[in-house]
């Protein structure tokens, strides 16, 4: 599989570390547990977008844009990755924030991500819950047109057919540090959101013949839509790479029972997890994210659905959210 083929420009921080947990693992007692790094890919703090961007951003740069156009949450962690990969290539940077969580605090308005962005100079405009987000960054790319300069439109967390590259990269080298450390894999766990870090991973997966489970927990909408949705996009990205038809729909397997009151709410487990994570093994993980997939894979490892076998869990990153949780998260 080429993907030597697709434009690329360097960005993260590869390979990132594969790292057993061995104090969390005794302390659930269950499977061993191990730990992809990709909270260390290195741009303005790591995190799974900056493997995506890798590709968007080349893609943006072959077509001769100088300013992306992107969306996310007030707390997104993709626009914080996409503002400084924009700033590192030089590019402009048009940030549609959606207000998706009702009653944000004041830390959540104002820090963590958001301060981020704007220390990078993205200019972020500030748009209701709900908006049809397609139609709003076509405008802005409209208005930026007709200012002269060239957009390139990212969508939500980069979770496209070339966004989705990054992940079908990140499965060719855990596979690879699977065999080198010479590991025994039952399954692979991670947060899924947009779905083209599930998606892709479940491509790369795939095509490389690996038959190692990959389950995804939900931190949004329920199960049935999350599952069609990381297929499709991983139909998509199978046939981008010139291997169509190499995921199965039962390939794609996703756990939305852990998301609680919503998209960005914290939940109890979530909050048990990240503490667990941060005082057995000194990671940190975030609220939105990371937390409820590893509160997930904890209700799962003691209710005896992932006993069998030893785990890893894809850190997607996104810590830099902790900060505007200061008033939710219980210490
Ligand atoms: C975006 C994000 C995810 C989800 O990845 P998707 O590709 O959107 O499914 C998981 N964890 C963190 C920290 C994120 O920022």
């Amino acid at each position: 599989m080429l993907l030597s083929d697709f434009p690329r420009v360097p960005l993260a921080h590869l390979p990132t570390p594969l790292e057993h947990l061995p104090r969390l693992s005794e302390h659930l007692g269950g499977p061993d547990i191990y730990v992809k790094r990709d909270d260390c890919t290195g741009l303005a703090t790591g995190g799974n977008k900056t493997r995506k961007l890798e590709f968007s951003m080349a893609e943006a740069l072959q077509q001769g844009a100088d300013t992306i156009v992107t969306v996310g949450a007030v707390q997104s962690n993709h626009v914080r990755q996409t503002a400084a990969a924009a700033c590192k290539l030089g590019l402009k940077c048009e940030v549609l924030l959606e207000h998706r969580v009702a009653h944000p605090s004041e830390p959540y308005a104002k820090s963590g991500n958001v301060l981020l962005d704007r220390i990078f100079g993205a200019n972020l405009r500030e748009y209701p819950s709900g908006t049809d987000f397609e139609l709003a960054m076509s405008d802005v790319a409209d208005e930026v047109r007709s200012a002269g300069r060239k957009p390139y439109i990212i969508p939500g967390g980069a979770s496209n057919k070339v966004g989705a590259l990054g992940y079908v990269n990140c499965a060719l080298e855990l596979l690879e540090q699977i065999q080198d450390q010479r590991l025994d894999i039952a399954h692979i766990v991670t947060a899924t959101g947009s779905a083209g870090t599930q998606g892709g991973l479940i491509v790369g997966l795939k095509a490389m013949q690996s038959n190692i489970p990959l389950l995804g927990i939900g931190v949004n909408i329920p199960q049935q839509a999350q599952e069609e949705k990381v297929y499709a996009l991983a139909c998509e990205t199978a046939e981008y790479i010139g291997k169509p038809g190499c995921v199965a729909r039962e390939d794609v397997v996703a756990n939305c029972d852990y998301v609680g009151e919503g998209y960005g709410v914290p939940t109890d487990s979530m909050n048990e997890a990240v503490l667990m994570l941060a005082r057995y093994e000194g990671l940190l993980f975030d609220p939105v994210y990371s937390g409820k997939g590893l509160a997930g894979m904890i209700d799962l490892i003691r209710n005896g659905s992932l006993s069998s076998g030893n785990i890893v869990f894809l850190h997607t990153g996104g810590s830099a959210a902790l900060f505007a949780y200061v008033d939710q998260l219980q210490t």
